[in-house]
């Protein structure tokens, strides 16, 4: 195949030009390109890249209603939200700017000499934090913009310093291409290499692979299907110099619906839930596919709101047909596993349309099949009623690792949340009270990964700004002369802003 076309997400239908699929020759002019501008963009002052992310934003925006038009084809996703994820795409790159003008991501460290010390002397030793090198970017279907070409991953990345090859999403090749032309046009106006950003396209599994494996590539950061993920960690770690993928997968997001909550407000969160379950078609990495809960009352309430509105609700076009199939063939499974009763089924739709699924099990039930613990991607949910605390904490103790783990409570459930918070914290990236999963904020505190599977490495983060550590390195420079040494770790680096940790005492 020579030649792609965009997919209308509504009808399956290609539409608009066709885009060159790319391959083997376009990866490596990619890579050379990063590779050759690596130092020169490594070398920019802290104002200078942070005025370049800034810059991306604008030109994103300045795209207008084309980018938001393109983006509904291809995903099948309302205007509101897609404008909601571009002003989040935006912001996350001004954070990542305001985040490279204050410098605290250099971690710079000076332990200065100590030529008294007995029985030896202490060297001189400075740290600082350097970028990686070509960093290659994968993005995920869902987030066309927030997760895709100019996403939390591309931010980090060149916030750190590294340049970036992303390999386009082929559910949404319009939009990538018009954010791709952005970030170029970016480039251009701030006076950097042009390979500082590269932009490679293709509807298969190859294009990633070959990039993957090209040795000028130092780390990657992918968000998408367990799958694709651990595809790219297998052909990482196989390589001759094995490098980091970063990958954000699946997780099914665990809600604990506590006894008292439940008795004061179950149908409430009944209905709630069916919110957070439905949005966006149910296609999120922080859907909450697991409910758990006590038996009793409380819980029958909720059970019965959220059949009722499960059952009232519409079915929703899917980002594309490969994953609106995935989706089904996954329900249609629960639908006969052993144990498991369905409650309620959403209204049919069209071909290219998920309908809402809401399933119920037992503990026992749950615990005897491990694929009930596993990722439908859409807005299909199992509750597992438990008998009681210890079986609640069992189901809790079996689950893998999670991007997200909610907790619903009151006052009075507070002992039984601090007795389940050490298996949520080993569990989870992220612990809430009293919200729904659906929704990640960006900022500086934001933990978007977990162990695995929700993630391939569970020390870091993709959202907020501690994903731009995935980017680094650390390097130490023992007895440097002064010339030597980068200027923001000489004695005479007054007034850049940066904090330094100064003989173990941070000083600003
Ligand atoms: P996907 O099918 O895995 O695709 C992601 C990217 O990886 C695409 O560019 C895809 O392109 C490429 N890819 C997939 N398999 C590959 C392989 N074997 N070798 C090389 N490249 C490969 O994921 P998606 O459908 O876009 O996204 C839906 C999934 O993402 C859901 O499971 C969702 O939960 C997850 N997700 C996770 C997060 C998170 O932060 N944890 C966020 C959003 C979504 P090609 O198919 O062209 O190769």
């Amino acid at each position: 195949m020579t030649e792609f076309r965009s997919v209308v997400a509504a009808t399956g239908e290609p539409t608009g030009p066709a885009f060159a699929v790319h391959g083997p020759a376009e990866v490596d002019a990619a890579c050379a390109a990063a590779a050759a501008a690596f130092d020169t963009y490594r070398a920019t002052t802290r104002e200078e890249r942070a005025a370049f992310l800034e810059a991306i934003a604008s030109e994103i925006f300045a795209i207008g209603d084309d980018l938001i038009e393109a983006a509904m084809s291809e995903s099948g996703l309302p205007r509101a939200r897609l404008e909601g994820e571009r002003g989040r795409t935006v912001g996350q790159l001004r954070l990542f700017a305001d985040v490279v003008r204050k410098g605290t991501w250099q971690q710079l460290r000076i332990d200065p000499a100590m030529p008294d010390r007995q029985p030896l002397p202490r060297p001189d030793i400075r740290l600082r934090m350097i970028p990686v090198g070509p960093v290659a970017v994968f993005g995920a279907s869902n987030f066309p913009l927030a997760f895709s070409t100019a996403g939390g991953d591309t931010a980090s990345a060149l916030a750190a310093g590294c340049p970036v090859v992303v390999k386009g999403h082929p559910a949404h090749p319009r939009t990538g291409e018009l954010v791709a032309a952005a970030i170029t046009r970016a480039v251009a106006a701030c006076g950097l290499p042009a390979g500082v950003f590269g932009h490679l396209v293709g509807p298969s599994n190859e294009l990633g692979a070959v990039l993957v494996q090209d040795q000028r590539i130092a780390a990657v950061g992918f968000t998408g299907s367990r799958s694709g993920g651990l595809a790219l960690v297998r052909l990482a770690q196989g390589r001759e110099v094995p490098i980091p993928v970063y990958a954000e997968m699946s997780s099914i997001n665990p809600v604990l619906l506590l006894p008292e909550a439940l008795k004061a407000r179950g149908a409430a969160l009944g209905t709630a839930f069916v919110g957070s379950l439905t949005m966006g078609a149910g296609q999120f990495c922080t859907n909450p596919g697991l409910v758990l809960a006590i038996e009793g009352e409380g819980l029958e309430a909720f059970l019965a709101a959220a059949t009722e509105a499960v059952s009232g609700a519409g079915a929703q076009t899917m980002l594309t047909g490969g994953i609106c199939k995935a989706y089904l063939s996954g329900v249609a499974a629960l639908e006969t596993a052993n144990g498991v009763e369905k409650l309620a089924e959403g209204l049919a739709g069209e071909a290219m349309q998920g309908h809402a699924a809401l399933f119920r099990t037992t503990a026992q039930a749950f615990l005897a099949d491990k694929a009930l613990g596993h990722e439908v991607f859409g807005a299909s949910s199992v509750v597992v009623v438990c008998k009681n605390e210890a079986e609640l904490a069992t189901v809790l103790s079996g689950l893998e690792g999670q991007l997200t783990a909610t907790l619903h409570m009151d006052a009075a459930d507070e002992a039984l949340a601090a007795r389940l918070m050490p298996v949520l914290e080993v569990k989870a990236g992220r612990i809430l009270a009293n919200g729904w999963p659906t929704g990640v904020e960006v900022c500086h505190a934001m933990v978007h990964g977990g162990p695995f599977p929700a993630t391939s490495d569970p020390r870091t983060t993709s959202v907020g700004s501690l994903a731009i550590a995935r980017f680094l390195r650390p390097v130490s420079y023992q007895n440097l002369t002064t010339g030597l040494l980068p200027p923001e770790l000489r004695d005479d680096a007054r007034g850049d802003g940066a904090p330094r940790l100064i003989d173990g005492t941070l000083t600003l």
